[in-house]
């Protein structure tokens, strides 16, 4: 655990600016004196690329590698051609600094509502690959645009790349009090990779005799996120199927509004980066409608990554606090809702 913590804040695009604001608030209320915060801002997304272009340059990354961890809002605005800043910024920094633990919890926290019959026990772990599988833009089009165009779009799969996301699930299942890890792939349709997995996973499981392990075919998964969302403690899987299901674990444990993530090095050797999992939200943007949550729980695995284990467990716990009287109060503003949580983490 570091005494100082340099961060690189970027607001982005949108409601983005809102939320960052928000989860700066409650990261300055929640630190000890003796923790020096210093943070520098960046002004990538939409205002960047209409000023000069840029989307994310050599020198940029030059900038962030220097900063311990990076803050992020959201990217993307309508008033920016679809892709440009997805593929020109957000894929690019992730590749960069080599990202490859997507890191995304979802917990239903007692008052919040979900669209699941009762109130479920939700509180599992996505352990998403972020830079493999079909993701990477190995493909290509042949005879574009007549009727016999083909498309491939190729899932890349690595022994190296599996393994180390495999081995960081099991390092945070051997961690969790439950201890289990579930493999969601589709190994009996997608044999190549599927076996890559598979044995991948039962040879890393050979070091864990603790953790419990666990195979679903991905699209069982999405029945038992809804049916039977306890049966999961973390799971493991790759880009795209991270990418569906973790969405689905969102929309069943308090939605989009709470729902924070991180992308990981767990080397260390390049800065990670933590976000809201939802967008810029130009629907609201500038409204004061945005809710800062998912950005005030990214910042606790901020935290958490950096080993400030005491602080992220103080905000977790004010936002528990904080979305249990929700339902009595009126609607609040984005920055209400930083105040009161900035409050409860400082007393
Ligand atoms: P992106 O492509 O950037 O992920 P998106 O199209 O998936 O964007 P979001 O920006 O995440 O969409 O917004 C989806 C919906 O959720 C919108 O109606 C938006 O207003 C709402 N929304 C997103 N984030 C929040 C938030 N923090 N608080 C309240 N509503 C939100
Ligand atoms: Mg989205």
């Amino acid at each position: 655990m570091s005494r100082s913590i340099n961060l690189a804040v970027i607001p982005g695009d949108g409601i983005g600016q809102e939320v960052v604001a928000e989860g700066l608030k409650v990261l300055s209320a929640v630190l000890p004196q003796d923790v020096k915060l210093e943070t520098e801002e960046y002004d990538f997304g939409a205002r960047r690329y209409h000023a000069t272009g840029e989307t994310l340059t050599d020198a940029d990354l030059d900038a962030l590698k220097r900063h311990d961890a990076i803050l992020l809002g959201a990217i993307g605005d309508p008033s920016v051609p679809s892709g440009v800043l997805e593929r020109g910024f957000l894929l690019k920094l992730r590749f960069a600094f080599d990202h490859h633990v997507n890191l995304r919890p979802s917990k239903l926290l007692p008052g919040v509502a979900t669209p699941l019959a009762g109130q479920p026990e939700i509180d599992f772990v996505v352990v998403r690959e972020g830079t493999e599988g079909p993701y990477t833009g190995n493909g290509g089009t042949i005879r574009k645009g007549t009727p016999h165009e083909v498309a491939t779009e190729v899932s890349v799969n690595t022994a190296f790349g599996v393994e180390r996301v495999v081995r960081d699930a099991f390092a945070r299942a051997q961690a969790r009090p439950r201890k289990k890890l579930t493999l969601v792939h589709k190994n009996n349709v997608l044999t190549f990779a599927g076996h890559l997995w598979t044995n991948t996973f039962n040879k890393v499981a050979e070091e864990y005799p603790e953790v419990t392990t666990d195979y679903i075919h991905v699209d069982a998964a999405t029945i038992y996120l809804v049916t039977d969302p306890a049966r999961f403690d973390v799971i493991v899987t790759d880009n795209l199927f991270g990418d569906i299901i973790t969405d689905l674990a969102a929309a069943v444990s308090g939605g989009i509004g709470v729902a924070a993530s991180g992308n990981i090095n767990p080397s260390g050797d390049y800065p990670s980066m933590f976000e809201p999992v939802h967008g810029s939200a130009p629907d609201i943007a500038g409204q004061g409608k945005a809710d800062p949550t998912a950005t005030v729980l990214s910042v606790a695995l901020l935290l958490r990554h950096l080993g400030h284990e005491a602080e992220a467990a103080r905000i977790e716990d004010a936002v528990s606090a904080d979305l249990a009287e929700r339902g009595a109060l009126p609607a609040r503003s984005t920055s209400d809702i930083g105040d009161a949580l900035a409050a409860r983490v400082a007393g």
